[in-house]
């Protein structure tokens, strides 16, 4: 059994740490925090251990919050951590992990240079192979991953252009709002995200532009690639629907936009209402020559979950790439249909 630490217990901390406790080889050996808040009171009730750095210690203990131990030891304790602080906290935090001589994967908003490689399953699992350090990319560059590696291996991918029109902020981000604006972001070209795909897939070409509405549910994706080759739609939507982490919203079934989606997604009896997989509108993948077209949405805050399930048997060796998703997949219950079963496959045991 993988012994693994979560450091940071946030949106996707969270639920990192119930996505280890649903594998058959890896267990959460505690939950790193640093605020005794409800967040904190909710890992308690999933029975998971809570550690925290000494000096803030005491805050736990006037809020009545019983500490497993320091963050210190969390690391001491697990054969890797997963860190899933705030950017730039991880690169923090590095000098801690490097010191007890414990691996660590890291979150899309830390820099590509602190670790030994940037991590996405579909497109370069392989590279994680013996990585001390690895960083699952962010949710959108995961979702960019996850469609152009298919393309590029079924019919070659000559430029890919993806205006995203991303959330203000998630849910829970009170501080970013309230907000009425629609923003350029960066309203410089390319946005940061395009380079951060060639960390994963350095010889793919690729331009993208940000932007930034008032919404929390999701990312929206619009893309055009153009191909190496002129495939005809129906063969590439059935290309598409092989990847087990690429939903296609059927045609007509009437699911609109991202309110749609995460309606599904709980009536799915998804945990937190959560969409592993890219969603990608089926009406809208669309060729025109041998230009490709296609809308899809990224749930921002549940994509990368499975990403780092497989980053860690990666880094360990413990499953080539299609027994790692696979074991991932089936654990988690990844594979939305119209018809997935309204049972979470994801909270803790008997919760
Ligand atoms: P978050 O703010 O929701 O959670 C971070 C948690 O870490 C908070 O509970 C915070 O209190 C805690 N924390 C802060 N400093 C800490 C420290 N020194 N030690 C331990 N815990 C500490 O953040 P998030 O949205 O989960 O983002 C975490 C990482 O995941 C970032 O790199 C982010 O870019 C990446 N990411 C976020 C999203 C998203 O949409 N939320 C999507 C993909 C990737």
């Amino acid at each position: 059994m993988l012994r693994v630490g979560i450091n940071g217990y946030g949106t996707i901390g969270k639920r990192v740490a119930d996505a280890v406790r649903a594998q058959p080889d890896m267990t959460v050996v505690g939950v790193g925090k640093t605020s005794p808040d409800y967040v904190a009171e909710r890992a308690r009730a999933l029975e998971y251990d809570l550690y925290a750095p000494a000096e803030r210690a005491e805050r736990f203990d006037t809020a009545g919050i019983n500490l497993a131990g320091t963050t210190e030891e969390l690391v001491r304790a697990s054969d890797v951590i997963v860190d899933a602080t705030p950017g730039g906290i991880g690169a923090e935090n590095y000098p801690l992990y490097a010191e007890h001589d414990t691996p660590a994967i890291f979150q899309g908003a830390e820099e590509d240079e602190l670790v030994d490689t940037s991590f996405n399953a579909r497109s370069n699992f392989e590279a994680a192979a013996d990585a001390e350090y690895t960083r699952v990319v962010s949710c959108n560059t995961t979702g960019l991953c996850r469609l152009l590696t298919p393309l590029e291996e079924a019919y070659g991918v000559e430029k890919a252009r993806v205006t995203l029109i991303r959330r203000g902020g998630d849910p829970v981000q009170s501080s970013r709002g309230p907000i009425d604006d629609i923003l350029p972001d960066p309203v410089s070209i390319p946005s940061h995200h395009g380079p951060d795909v060639k960390t994963v897939l350095p010889d793919i070409d690729i331009d993208t532009l940000g932007t930034k509405v008032p919404a929390t549910h999701m990312h929206l994706h619009s893309v055009n690639v153009t191909l190496a080759s002129s495939p005809e739609p129906e063969a590439v939507r059935s290309r598409l629907a092989e990847e087990s982490r690429l939903f296609l919203i059927p045609e007509g079934v009437g699911v609109d936009g991202a309110g749609a989606l995460k309606e599904l997604a709980h009536d799915a009896g998804r945990p937190r209402g959560d969409l592993w997989e890219n969603c990608v509108w089926e009406e809208s993948i669309a060729v025109e020559d041998s230009d490709l077209y296609c809308f899809q949405g990224i749930h921002q805050e549940s994509d990368v979950v499975p990403e780092n399930i497989d980053a860690l048997r990666a880094m360990f060796g413990l499953a080539d790439r299609e027994e790692s998703m696979r074991m991932t997949d089936e654990a988690l219950g990844v594979g939305l249909t119209l018809d997935s079963a309204s049972r979470p496959r994801y909270a803790a045991d008997g919760q």
